[in-house]
C-alpha cells in the first residue's frame, strides 16, 4: 500500500474509533444490538433495519440489547454443533409413544371450525407488529379468546407476561399437573408484513402456529385432561423483532429455576405442498427432537427435516437459557410459503389440511410428553 494511502486509512481509522458511540448512546438513540451468528459480537442497526435488511431477506437474528445474563450471552455464541444436552439431568425421552389410548380420543375432538374463526380474525388486523398498536390491540384480542378457550376449565389459568420495553404482551397458559415440571407448546403472535408500517396478515406466519395450539388447548380443555406434568402454552410477542418476547419469559424461567422437559415450538402450520409436518434439526436439543419425530411419525405419518439457522424463531431462546427445545414447522424452507413477511401472507394462502395435521400433532404431543 502507498505509504500516502496508509496514512490517510489509519487517520480515517483514529476518527473512526472517536466517532463510535457508546452501547448507552446507541441505545438512546433508539438502536438496537443483534446478533446473527455464534461468532457475530453484535451489530448496532435501527428497529426498521432489523425488520427491512434482516427479517425480509430471511436472515435471522437476536436482538441481544437487553440481555444481561452472561451465561445467556454464551449460550448464543454456542455453535449449534456444540448444544449441550440440557434435557439429559431431567428426562430420558421413549423411543416409540405409549400412550395412545388417551391420546387418540382427544386428537378425533380436533376440527379446523375454531382455527378458521380465529385466524379470520387474527389477520384482520392490519398487522401485528410487536410495537404498533395494532399489535397491541391483537394481544387484548388474544388474551381474551384464550382466557373464554381455557374457561371450559377451571384449573387452568391464563397470564398475560408483560415486557418493559414494549406493549405487546406474551401470554402464558397453564394446566397444573401433579408435577410442576414443564412440558411447554409455544407460538409466536406477532407479524410483520415487510416494514414496521405494512400490512401484515402473518396467517401462515404465525397465525396459524398460534391457531394450532390454541385448537390444542380447546381440546384439552374441554375434555378437563388432567396431565402428570404440567403443560403450558406460550403466545410470544415481538418474534420478529428479534425473539423478544421468548427471551423475556425464558429468562424469567431460568431466574426462577423452573425444570422444562419440553420446548416445542411451531412457527407456521398452514402451507405444506409436502403435506407432511417438517421438524428442523439445528439449534433443538438432538434427543428431544428424536422423539419429536417418534410422536409426530405415530400420530400424522412421515416427516420431513431441514436447518433454518441463527436466530430462526423462539425454540433458540428457549435454547439460550438452557432449556431443551425442538422446532416443528410445516414445511422445508425451499418449499415453504412465498409469501412469509409479505402482505401477501393472507387467510387466502392458508392449507388447512396443513393446519388440522398440526393441530393433531399437538394434542397427541402434549399429551404423550405429560407423561415424562
Ligand atoms: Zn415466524
Amino acid at each position: 500500500m502507498h505509504a500516502q494511502a496508509l496514512l490517510a486509512l489509519l487517520a480515517g481509522s483514529a476518527s473512526l474509533v472517536a466517532a463510535v458511540p457508546t452501547a448507552a448512546a446507541n441505545k438512546a438513540a433508539g438502536l438496537r444490538l443483534i446478533k446473527t451468528s455464534p461468532e457475530s459480537a453484535g451489530i448496532w442497526v435501527s428497529e426498521e433495519d432489523k425488520i427491512t435488511k434482516y427479517r425480509n431477506k430471511r436472515i435471522g437474528f437476536v436482538d441481544i440489547t437487553d440481555i444481561t445474563d452472561s451465561e445467556v450471552i454464551s449460550m448464543l455464541s454456542t455453535p449449534d454443533s456444540e448444544t449441550p444436552a440440557f434435557a439429559a439431568a431431567a428426562v430420558t425421552y421413549p423411543t416409540a409413544v405409549s400412550h395412545t389410548a388417551v391420546a387418540n380420543p382427544l386428537v378425533s375432538q380436533v376440527s379446523t371450525t375454531q382455527p378458521q374463526a380465529w385466524l379470520t380474525t387474527l389477520t384482520n388486523f392490519y398487522n401485528r407488529y410487536y410495537k404498533s398498536t395494532y399489535g397491541t390491540e391483537a394481544g387484548t384480542w388474544l388474551f381474551n379468546t384464550v382466557t373464554s378457550v381455557a374457561a371450559a376449565n377451571p384449573a387452568i389459568t391464563v397470564t398475560k407476561f408483560t415486557h418493559s420495553a414494549f406493549n405487546q404482551p406474551s401470554i402464558i397458559v397453564k394446566i397444573p399437573g401433579t408435577s410442576s415440571s414443564l412440558v411447554i407448546a409455544s407460538a409466536h403472535y406477532d407479524s410483520t408484513g415487510g416494514s414496521s408500517t405494512a400490512r401484515g396478515p402473518g396467517a401462515d406466519d404465525n397465525g396459524s402456529g398460534v391457531v394450532v395450539i390454541l385448537e390444542a388447548l380447546r381440546v384439552l380443555a374441554n375434555a378437563k385432561f388432567a396431565p402428570k406434568d404440567t403443560l403450558e402454552f406460550h403466545f410470544y410477542a415481538g418474534e420478529e423483532g428479534g425473539l423478544l418476547g421468548s427471551a423475556g419469559v425464558f429468562s424469567n424461567y431460568k431466574s426462577a429455576g423452573k425444570t422444562v422437559l419440553a420446548v416445542m415450538n411451531q412457527d407456521m402450520a398452514g402451507y405444506s405442498p409436502s403435506g407432511k409436518i417438517s421438524i428442523y434439526t439445528d439449534y433443538v436439543d438432538s434427543s428431544l427432537t428424536t422423539y419429536t419425530r417418534v410422536i409426530a411419525t405415530a400420530y400424522t405419518g412421515t416427516t420431513t427435516s431441514d436447518t433454518c439457522g441463527y436466530g430462526c424463531s423462539d425454540h433458540a431462546s428457549a435454547r439460550s437459557n438452557g432449556f431443551p427445545a425442538t422446532y416443528v414447522c410445516d414445511e422445508p424452507i425451499d418449499t415453504s410459503t412465498p409469501y412469509i413477511h409479505t402482505p401477501n401472507d393472507a387467510y387466502s394462502t392458508v392449507q388447512w389440511a396443513a393446519i388440522l395435521r398440526h393441530a393433531k400433532f399437538t394434542v397427541a404431543f402434549l399429551v404423550e410428553a405429560s407423561y415424562l
